[in-house]
């Protein structure tokens, strides 16, 4: 069984990469941010404080999620409703840092990864995947680049989209969900021991694929 983890901060191209590794290899994508992101959507929807654990806590135990793959392409299911676009939205982000510090959102949330990485071969990404959902992982990377660059990426990314944006507020806001996302008590964002660490700065996304591919292949 192959499962290779791709673990790192928000913006240095976990998404992107993973997505190109997976079609090359024939394996499916698991994108785990994404369903951090659906619960922070369903408590968002619930019009709850998200700082409240407790309630954050009762929300996402009463919601149903399911993940479905078509044509390589994640579906998120929520309630019975697909919200793989709502949950791409910036307030979702935001959301979805807050309760993932939560255990019960994060106990639920590994036993689902867990049960897809089990069933076929998989790249996931996430910021817990090499430390607690695939300790055994048979590749784990540690993807990460300067907030600058990961935040000129976003910068054209939102500006392509015709989007109205700022640099220096959207580096400010990827610092502050890198903190979040390192300080918080329960499975932070850290580099694995035996991740390799690559940082993609300086290098082209075609690049980032190959030395994956190259790590993948053994050499
Ligand atoms: O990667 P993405 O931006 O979609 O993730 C949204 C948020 O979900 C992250 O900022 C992080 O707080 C949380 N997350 C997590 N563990 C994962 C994946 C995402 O805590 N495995």
């Amino acid at each position: 069984m192959i499962n290779i983890a791709i673990d790192g901060p928000a913006g240095a191209g976990k998404s992107s990469i993973a997505k190109l590794v997976a079609r090359e290899m024939g394996i499916v994508y698991v994108d785990t941010g994404a369903m951090y992101r659906a619960m922070a959507l369903a408590c968002l929807d619930a019009g709850i404080d998200l700082d409240d654990e407790s309630k954050v806590s009762t929300t996402i135990e009463s919601v149903s999620i399911e993940i479905q793959y078509e044509g390589g392409t994640q579906h998120v299911i929520l309630g019975g409703n697909d919200v793989s676009t709502t949950i791409r939205e910036e307030r979702v982000g935001k959301g979805a840092s807050s309760i993932a510090r939560y255990t019960a959102v994060r106990e639920r949330l590994v036993a689902l990864q867990r049960d897809l990485a089990a069933k076929q071969d998989v790249i996931m990404d996430g910021r817990d995947i090499g430390t607690v959902v695939l300790p055994n992982a048979s590749l784990k990377i540690f993807l990460t680049a300067s907030s600058r660059v990961r935040a000129k990426r976003r910068y054209l990314e939102l500006q392509e989209k015709g989007e109205d944006c700022d640099l220096d507020a959207i580096e400010k806001d990827i610092i502050a969900r890198d903190e979040q996302d390192m300080n918080r008590e329960v499975s932070p964002l850290k580099q694995a021991e035996d991740a390799v660490l690559v940082d993609t700065s300086d290098m082209t996304i075609e690049e980032v694929v190959a030395k994956i591919r190259s790590l993948a292949d053994g050499d």
